[in-house]
This record gives C-alpha cells, structure tokens and sequence, in this order.
C-alpha cells in the first residue's frame, strides 16, 4: 500500500545531508515506486535560491552520490518538480505561517488531508526552536497527520538528551517522534533479526551456554576530515558508542520479541540497555580504552595528526578511539564479555560483528592436525563488505588428516544482483508508512546515555597524558589489545 499524500520538509535542505542521503534516497524511492501518489518536498534554508536554482543543486548531490547513478533526465524532471525551496530562518515565525500556508494549499488542492514530515538536519542546537515551530502550525488532525525527524546527536549527555525529550514529549506525542539511528536502517543490521529469528539453528545456541564472547567493531581509514570544530565537542564515545554500536549491541543480545511490532522489538531492544552492567570507577579504569591518533603516513600520503586538524584544539583530550568491555547481566549473558571499539585513521574501513563460539567439549585429534585450529566463529560484515561468514572447521584434501578453518559464507552482491537499499531509504519509507520499529524510543536513548555517562564524566574530567597514543593507520593504541588480551582473545579483524 503506498503511503498517503506527503507534505516532506526539510529543515536544512540545503546541507550536506540534504545533497548527500536525503535527497537521493527520495528519489531512488521514487524510481522504485515507493513514494506516495501526491507529495511534495519542501527545502528550507537561508541562503537565496529560486526553485530551478536549488533543484540544479540537489540534482548535482544525486548525480554525485545516488547509488542509482546518474539521474534520468525525464524521471528528474517529474521528481523535481514535486521539489520546492523555502528561504527561511528557522527562528522566525514567518517560516511556519509559509509552511502552514503550504499545508493548506496542498490539502485544497489533493482533496484529502496529507501526512506531513518534518524532517529536521540541522545543527542539534536548531532542534528545538524548530520542533515549537512546527508545533505552531495550525491545521487540522495534527496528532495523526504531524511526524517529526530528531537527526543525530541526540543530546550531548544525559541532561541534554532527557531535556529534549521532555520537550518533543510536550509538544507531540511519543507515536509522532523519529529518532533516527541510521545504522539501525542497514541492510545487514536488519538482518541481525532475521538470522536470529527466522532460523531454528542459531536461537538454541544464543546464549552463554556456547557463545564465548562477542566483538563490534567499527572501524574508519579516514580522519576527522571537515568536521574538527563538531568532533572535537565529541568523541568517539558520543559520537560512535553511545548510539550506533549500543544499538547493534542491542540487536545481537535481545530476547527474542513476541511479535514484530514495533514497540515489542523497542521493549526488547532497551531491555538489553537496562541489564548492562553499570561501569563504576574500576570498571572505567579496567574495561575501557581510549586513544587519539597522531600524524603518520597513509598510502604514501602524509597526514594530519588529530590535534593539528582543522578546528581542532591543539591540546585537545578528546578521544578518536574508544574501546569498552560489556557485561550484560541477564540468564543469557551472564559472564559473556561484549567487547566494541570505534577509532578514526584506523588501518581498514569496516563495521563487523564476531561472535565466537565456544571450543568443542574435547579434541580427538592430533596437535598437528589442527595446527591452524580456530573455534567457529560467527562474523556479520556490515560495511563495506556485507556478507554473513559462518568459520568453521573441516580436514583439508589430501592423505593425511588435516584441519583448517573454512568459511562458509552469505555474501549480498553475490545472492542479490540488485543493489540494495541505502539505510536512509529504508527509514524515510517506515517514517512515511508511521513504522517505528527501527526508530529510538525515548527511554532508549536515555538508558544508552545513562550507561555511558560514567565513563563520558571520567575521560572528560581525567586528561589524557599520552595523547595522541596511536599512529594513523594503525589498529588503535596498544592498550587496546591488552584490553582484550588479558581475557585470552584477540580483536577480530575482516581478511
Ligand atoms: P550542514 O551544516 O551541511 O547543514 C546545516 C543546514 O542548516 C543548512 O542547510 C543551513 O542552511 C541550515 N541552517 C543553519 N542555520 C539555520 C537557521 N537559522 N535557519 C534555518 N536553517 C538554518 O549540516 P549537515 O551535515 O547537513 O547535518 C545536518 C544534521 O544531520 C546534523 O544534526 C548532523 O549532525 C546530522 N548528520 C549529518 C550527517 C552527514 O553525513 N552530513 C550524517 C549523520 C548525521
């Protein structure tokens, strides 16, 4: 069923996540025929462009960064023209008396009452002086027809976050807020339930009856590029952990929820926030990490230390890399170590999940028919390479019995020729169709923050004295694999 007619706006329209995600993933909607019979989308901002200008604009962003390519000129030019730009300052009252105007001409004009998206990718400090204007606009059913967008970060901390909360709670209701993870919209992400949930093979062993640890790493080759002056108010705990990874972490530890709706997969998911083992000030001390990196070399190229970026405090203790151990303490769980780590500048770009089972009850054969003996590991590639690899061991051709680990393995590009989906087009659809289930509920967030906070309030009080403490392309700071180390492990890492 297509979704009903749509008023889309978008707050900052004339960013860089406007050109780059939203923009494309909109129109790849419509080359799919998922976009509403009637819509239309409607960019803000403040510079002064007319229509023709910033439909040019956006047709650069989707000739630049569609995964369909380039843009087919007919389809662009009925696409484009359901695209109209609204200079405006989100400060001021007159933007929400335009869009209301907008509204009401539409509805006129559609002879039925539209859903209407307020999509906001702006700064976070503009979140909330937007979120009352919209609520200022007057039309009809607002409760039913008004959904709202909350970019990332939410919030700063944990006061931060409860504040805006509290604010977008007394302004729409709970069924009307998106707050978008866009990991969460990855197709491999999405995924996690399906392999879980779907297949009677794996349930049964889920649990810390055969699973020994579990690892989440998301690494990145690049720096902090243009985004200093915004990173260095960050980190990689905000920036990466306290949102992305804890939801992934989440996906892979949930109990299995009765149904797939949404708010049943959300109860599960933030089940998994609460029994996570509070860190205390030893188990910031033992069970976390952090690094920044220093100036080095990549592919030949010399590059930038963290604090000799652009934007960046040249004495600045904040953290490019972040290594955590969890506990989660629930019957599943119990003493299964949870490790994460995030860094920038780091030797590969990946995002990738191993699950390591544990080793079989006894060996029966000889030392050195397994010499490269490895217990069957589990490793959900998320990016760039998306692919589910199960490790498992068989006795190599030839005479003798020999044992080598073999990998067994679900890649996407080859099971699916077409191209899948980017996340952002996954979430615009689920906010146009009202689903909610890969959107984050408001005590999700909170309990992510209230986790981290700890650790947040430690590294931010504590300076750092070895900063930087890893070279670029590398795997982060050496601690990191003590970190891991001393439980007997290694950090996984893709071939
Ligand atoms: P950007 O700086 O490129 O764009 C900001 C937009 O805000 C511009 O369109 C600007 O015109 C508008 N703006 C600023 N002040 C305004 C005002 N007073 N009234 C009206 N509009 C105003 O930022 P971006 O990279 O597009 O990011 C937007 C949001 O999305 C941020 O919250 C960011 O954290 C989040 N985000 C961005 C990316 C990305 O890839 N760019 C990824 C994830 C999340």
């Amino acid at each position: 069923i297509k979704p009903k007619p749509t008023v889309f706006t978008i707050f900052g329209g004339t960013g860089d996540l406007a050109a780059r995600k939203l923009i494309p993933a909109l129109y790849n909607l419509y080359l799919d025929g998922y976009m509403p019979e009637k819509f239309i989308i409607v960019g803000l901002g403040r510079t002064d462009y007319d229509n023709q200008k910033f439909r040019e604009i956006l047709l650069d962003g989707i000739n630049k960064f569609s995964r369909s390519g380039k843009a087919d000129a007919a389809k662009w030019k009925v696409f484009s023209s359901c695209i109209q730009y609204l200079q405006s300052d989100a400060k001021k009252d007159k933007t929400y008396q335009d869009l209301e105007a907008i509204i009401k001409q539409k509805d006129q004009e559609w002879g039925e009452e539209s859903n209407i998206i307020h999509y906001l990718s702006v700064a976070p400090q503009f979140f909330p002086i937007i979120s009352k204007g919209v609520a200022t606009i007057n039309i009809e059913n607002q409760e039913q027809r008004n959904r709202i967008v909350i970019e990332k970060p939410f919030g700063h901390d944990l006061e931060s976050a409860k504040e805006l909360n509290r604010l977008l709670q007394s302004l729409f209701d709970e069924t009307q807020i998106y707050r978008i993870d866009h990991y969460l919209g990855k197709e491999t992400v999405q995924n996690m339930m399906a392999f879980r949930f779907a297949n009677a093979l794996f349930e049964p062993i889920w649990n810390r009856n055969y699973i020994e640890h579990v690892q989440i790493s998301v690494t990145e080759d690049i720096g902090v590029e243009d985004r200093g002056g915004y990173y260095d108010g960050s980190g990689a705990l905000k920036d990466m952990v306290q949102n992305h990874i804890l939801q992934v972490l989440c996906l892979v530890a949930m109990e299995p929820p009765v149904s797939f709706n949404a708010d049943e997969v959300r109860n599960r998911r933030v089940d998994v926030l609460r029994a996570i083992r509070k860190f205390g000030h030893e188990e910031v001390k033992h069970n976390t990490v952090r690094g920044q990196y220093a100036s080095g070399w990549v592919a030949g190229e010399e590059v930038l230390g963290y604090r000799e970026e652009k934007g960046v405090d040249p004495n600045s203790n904040t953290e490019t890399f972040a290594a955590l151990k969890f506990f989660i303490d629930n019957w599943r769980w119990q003493n299964v170590p949870f490790y994460v780590r995030t860094g920038k500048r780091m030797h590969q770009k990946a995002s990738v999940i191993s699950i390591q089972f544990k080793d079989v009850p006894h060996p029966i054969f000889p030392i050195e028919a397994s010499e490269s003996w490895q217990q069957n590991r589990l490793i959900i590639s998320i990016q760039p390479e998306m692919s589910i690899r199960l490790q498992v061991q068989a006795k190599r051709p030839g005479l003798d019995m020999i044992l080598n680990p073999v990998d067994m393995v679900f890649n996407y590009d080859g099971t699916y020729p077409a191209e899948s989906p980017e996340a952002y087009e996954t979430l615009l659809l689920d906010v146009m169709e009202g689903d909610q289930t890969l959107f984050m509920r408001a005590d999700q967030i909170e309990a992510a923050w209230e986790l981290l906070m700890p650790v947040v309030e430690n590294w931010e009080s504590r300076k750092s004295i070895n900063f930087p403490n890893y070279a670029a392309d590398s795997w982060g700071p050496e601690i990191a694999e003590a970190l891991i180390a001393k439980d007997g492990f290694h950090w996984f890492t893709m071939p």
